[in-house]
């Protein structure tokens, strides 16, 4: 048996998007990567960056990055190379549909894969990528554990008000339910909370996942009650080129009256609509959307802005109530002004924040006559997934033994 606390042992993240692919790769023990990664527009234009603990360039070992395996082919060899000593003892994947089975990450097995890959209707451009990304760690590293962490593992147990649509009951038995995605992450702001702010986690908390995909969630002591994505990545707020919440009226339009059919419908609803579509094709990222400041940033913006208000007066309704807000995300993190338009007419939820703290990022921006805590937590699914995969290693060492 291998001891999983000799500085060799090495765990890797992947997180595989649709022509992406997020990498960290972590020691036995502690929260920061020892190198992380990023491979944008897997194909002919692919692109891969790699960074170091100090966060310097690593330069990448020659190699393909036409296809996910093509790209995590290149890391491993750039891993092999700055890391020749490191042992692989587990593979953690961030994994979008865990299905009804899994509120919790599981060891990933044939059987495992054979049901996630039933449930890639469910979530069609996701589910193959984070399938792809396991069987090309698998390939790259026999016998070594894989684990899947899920999206939607958080969100298990809400009630059945939350978890269900009004359509006929049948669908709901067949699965079509309210799964909620963002759950890693959801999770991750959970535990700092527990441990930063418990007096709040045992509360009504509302974290607002602003980024690139967005969300929200009512967390009730600790447990998701509600979220704004509901079955598919596609609801609630929008996204950078995803729609949010729509009127299915509008696609019935979209088939009745213009005739496209699902994939022209599908295209439209994921890759040109949320700020991208609002903005007429301007930009998808907030940044520069508001370096822009025209009438076509500041239609997406002012959306944006307006979606998220009205979703955190519904989660805050369910809850009876709202203790603490977060947020988190690219845009939560880093957007003062997004952050600032949210929160300012938000005095009746007696949210009332502190433009100082807000201008520096702070952890707390609520000012001191705030009844409601407004805060800032830097997400990390990364470690989320790191932990997941630290844990099963434990475990699957153990059974060897
Ligand atoms: P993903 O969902 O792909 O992980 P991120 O969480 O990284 O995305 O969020 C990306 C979004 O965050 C983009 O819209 C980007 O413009 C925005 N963002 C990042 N930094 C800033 C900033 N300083 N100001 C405004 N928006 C920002």
């Amino acid at each position: 048996m291998k001891d999983l606390h000799t500085e060799n042992a090495g765990f890797l993240t992947l997180n595989a998007g649709s022509s992406s692919l997020k990498v960290a790769l972590f020691p036995a023990d502690g929260d920061e990567p020892l190198l992380t990664g990023q491979a944008d527009r897997i194909g002919p234009d692919g692109t891969l960056k790699l960074k170091d603990a100090a966060g310097d360039a690593v330069e990448p070992a020659p190699g393909d990055l036409t296809s996910h395996a093509g790209a995590l082919a290149v890391i491993i060899a750039t891993v092999k190379r700055v890391f020749p000593d490191l042992h692989m003892a587990a593979v953690g994947h961030r994994v979008v549909h865990g299905g009804l089975d899994h509120a919790e990450p599981v060891l990933v097995t044939e059987e495992v894969i054979a049901q996630l890959a039933d449930l890639e209707p469910f979530a069609p451009l996701h589910q193959p990528h984070n399938i792809a990304g396991i069987r090309a760690a698998m390939a790259a590293f026999p016998g070594v554990p894989q684990v899947a962490c899920f999206d939607t593992a958080f969100h298990r147990g809400q009630p059945f008000v939350n978890d269900t649509f009004a359509i006929p009951h049948r669908y709901y038995e067949a699965g079509v339910r309210r799964y909620g995605f963002h759950g890693l992450s959801y999770d991750y702001v959970t535990g700092e909370l527990a441990r930063i702010a418990p007096h709040l986690m045992a509360g009504r908390v509302v974290v607002a996942h602003l980024g690139n995909g967005a969300s929200m969630c009512a967390i009730y002591r600790g447990k998701s009650v509600a979220s704004s994505m509901g079955f598919s990545a596609l609801d609630g707020l929008p996204m950078g080129t995803r729609c949010g919440q729509i009127d299915p009226g509008v696609l019935l339009y979209m088939l009745d009256r213009e005739h496209l059919d699902t994939s022209q419908i599908r295209q439209i609803l994921y890759n040109e609509s949320g700020l991208l579509g609002l903005s007429g094709g301007l930009s998808n990222d907030m940044r520069t959307l508001e370096q822009a400041d025209n009438a076509q940033s500041h239609r997406a913006i002012d959306y944006f802005v307006f979606r998220v208000q009205r979703e955190l007066g519904a989660l805050a309704a369910v809850m009876g109530g709202i203790d603490a807000l977060v947020f988190c995300g690219g845009i939560g993190e880093n957007s003062r002004v997004v952050r600032r338009r949210i929160c300012e007419r938000l005095g009746w939820m007696g949210i009332e924040i502190d433009h100082n703290r807000n201008a520096e990022n702070a952890t707390v921006l609520s000012s001191e006559f705030s009844r409601t805590t407004v805060m800032i937590v830097n997400t990390r699914e990364d470690l989320v997934i790191a932990r997941a995969a630290r844990a099963a290693a434990g475990i699957f060492e153990e059974a060897e033994a």
